[in-house]
């Protein structure tokens, strides 16, 4: 492809909303326009890219047994009716009707439309196991679109769906799956960790996530430096800490006692007023579960997971109340709440089940209790993991000191069991000639969230470095003098030779001076650069630059697209 032919309107200056590096190059070096909220084009460059991304994905399901198939966006109401997630998914599904006000979902994912269609067709055990996948647009009104392509409310997935006559046989495919995604995601050439994770709107029993390492990600994975042990910090076991005061060391609980605490609010403040360190306070909650209060109890120095609390009170939307939700069922505002005589659930986090004359908030504003001590004081409903494992906690598996890392979620398997089968009534005749469920399994990649994580994980202050495997055009050729016929012709040849070797190559023809096209490559992210200069071009040679490294080779131009050929064979080994 000739520069001055291709289609990448280059940005001087990109807009404030882009907050991270990939929206920011991935719009400065012409790859992507946005068309509304959480909606882009995909301009040439960046379609060249994700037609990479989905060739190896491609590859690798083929390789596990996958076949691909095709399945509508617009999905009937009553699939979704169902399965019961209709009204699940709520505000995040896309609805619209038709002309006969029959509702439709723009597919945000696609477990109910891929159930009725196997079920339609599958009748006996001698037609599974089967596994079918697509790479299609998915929708989602997300509350909050950001960060380019990484959340938008349309962007691409490669979704794919298992179907077994037994948990044995889930088990198989869920680890071809696994296989094929670690895989994936090696070829591509990223930096990502395998992790436990949370099932989700999704369902099921089981799932992991691949999360590509980035300091702008969203979620935090918790890992063990020394085994293998890696979870999203949203399931990540905690373990019971240590003690939080000195009367866990046998000494006698101390009378309750109410002590004034004029203008002191935060765990801080208090924490400083009274003296003593962070994890001798109880950090009280007020939440809103599907409209109901509840407390959360932690030490002072915690922080909820709200996963867990979703989980344990098995409540759809889980909300923090605000100041006045406080003091109408509290009596107090923030800052001032305990669980001392408060007539809510009390749900505590395991880690405070030793009393420990502890101190709180006196639902009375401006009075703190001290010598608090759950059991005597308060008893709650339960005491279990409700918190954030944090850096330094032992290891569940070895107990080495965890650490933690911020990440981007690229994709996630789930074993689904049957959830859906059930629901949806899918079933076939076993060998015995006796009716089951089929059991289910679901594997998504987000393709155009890969596209951003890879530049997440790779650029420079010039731009982006595409990893070899996935980068729109492996070479560029600039010759430095547009107006210099030898140059011109060099570079006319060597495009040629190129070209001949299938290999996907830029030659920047435009009349521009060297500065700008230098800067264009290395913006775009073109991983090898063949520039054609007056002093090179006489000894015969032309330099070769790799966008990753400083260093420039001088090559003989009679070899180098054999050498070009060579480097990017052993890069693909
Ligand atoms: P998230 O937690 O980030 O909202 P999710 O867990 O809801 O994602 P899945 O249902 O697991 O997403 O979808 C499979 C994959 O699709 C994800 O791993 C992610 O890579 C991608 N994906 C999900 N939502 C979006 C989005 N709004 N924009 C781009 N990619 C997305
Ligand atoms: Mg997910």
């Amino acid at each position: 492809m000739k520069t001055s032919e291709l289609f990448f309107p280059t940005l001087r200056e990109v807009p404030s909303e882009a907050e991270i590096v990939s929206h920011q190059l991935l719009l400065r070096a012409g790859y992507i326009r946005k068309a509304s909220g959480g909606v882009y084009s995909y301009l040439p460059l960046a379609n060249r890219v994700l037609k990479k991304i989905m060739q190896i994905v491609r590859e690798e399901m083929d390789m596990a047994g996958g076949q691909e198939i095709m399945m509508p966006i617009i999905q009937p109401k009553e699939l979704w009716e169902q399965s019961g997630r209709w009204e699940v998914y709520g505000d995040e599904m896309f609805r619209l009707s038709d002309r006969h006000e029959r509702l439709f979902a723009l597919g945000p994912t696609h477990e109910e439309i891929i159930t009725s269609l196997v079920n339609a067709d599958v009748y006996s055990y001698r037609d599974l196991p089967l596994l079918l996948y697509q790479i299609q647009n998915k929708y989602r009104d997300e509350i909050r679109p950001r960060f380019g392509l990484i959340r938008g409310r349309e962007f691409i997935m490669k979704d794919a769906y298992s179907f077994d006559e037994d948990y044995e046989g889930l088990e198989t495919n869920y680890q071809k799956m696994m296989d094929a995604y670690n895989r994936v995601f090696t070829r591509i050439g990223l930096r990502y960790r395998m992790v436990e994770a949370d099932n989700g709107a999704i369902g099921g029993t089981e799932s992991h996530e691949f999360m590509v390492l980035a300091e702008s990600g969203e979620n935090t994975v918790v890992y063990c430096p020394n085994c293998n042990y890696a979870s999203n910090l949203e399931i990540a076991a905690a373990g019971n800490g240590e003690k939080a005061g000195s009367a866990s060391n046998g000494t006698s609980l101390l009378p309750l006692q109410k002590t004034a605490t004029p203008g002191q609010k935060s765990i801080k403040d208090v924490a400083a007023f009274f003296k003593v360190p962070e994890a001798k306070l109880l950090k009280t909650l007020l939440l809103i579960a599907d409209g109901e209060p509840v407390i959360a109890l932690l030490r002072g120095d915690r922080e909820l997971n709200e996963i867990k609390m979703k989980r344990l009170l098995r409540c759809g939307v889980l909300l923090m109340a605000g100041d006045t939700e406080a003091k109408q069922y509290c009596g107090a505002g923030f800052g001032s709440l305990g669980p001392v005589g408060i007539s809510l659930p009390v749900y505590a986090d395991k880690e405070i089940e030793t009393p420990e004359n502890l101190i709180c908030g006196a639902n009375e504003d401006g009075f703190h209790y001290v010598n608090v001590n759950a059991g005597r004081d308060f008893t709650p409903v339960v005491f279990e993991d409700i918190r954030n494992v944090t850096d330094g906690e032992p290891c569940p598996l070895c107990s080495s000191p965890l650490a933690s890392a911020r990440s981007i979620e690229v994709g996630q398997i789930f074993k689904l069991g049957v959830k859906y089968s059930e629901a949806m009534e899918a079933v076939f005749l076993n060998k015995e000639g006796v009716s089951r469920k089929m059991v289910m399994g679901s594997y998504g990649i987000g393709v155009s969230r890969t596209m951003a994580a890879a530049v997440e994980q790779n650029y420079d202050e010039n731009g982006i470095v595409w990893p070899l495997a996935i980068a729109p055009y492996q070479v560029i050729i600039v010759p430095v003098n547009s107006k210099n016929e030898e140059q011109i012709k060099t570079a006319g040849d060597i495009y040629e030779r190129l070209l001949k070797q299938k290999i996907e190559v830029l030659f920047d023809d435009r009349d521009e001076r060297p500065g700008v096209k230098f800067k264009d490559a290395d913006l775009i992210g073109i991983p090898l650069r063949i520039t054609i200069g007056p002093k090179s071009l006489q000894a015969g040679r032309v330099e070769l630059k790799k966008r990753w490294l400083d260093e420039i080779e001088l090559i003989d131009i009679s070899v180098i697209d054999s050498y070009v050929a060579d480097l990017l064979q052993s890069d693909k080994k």
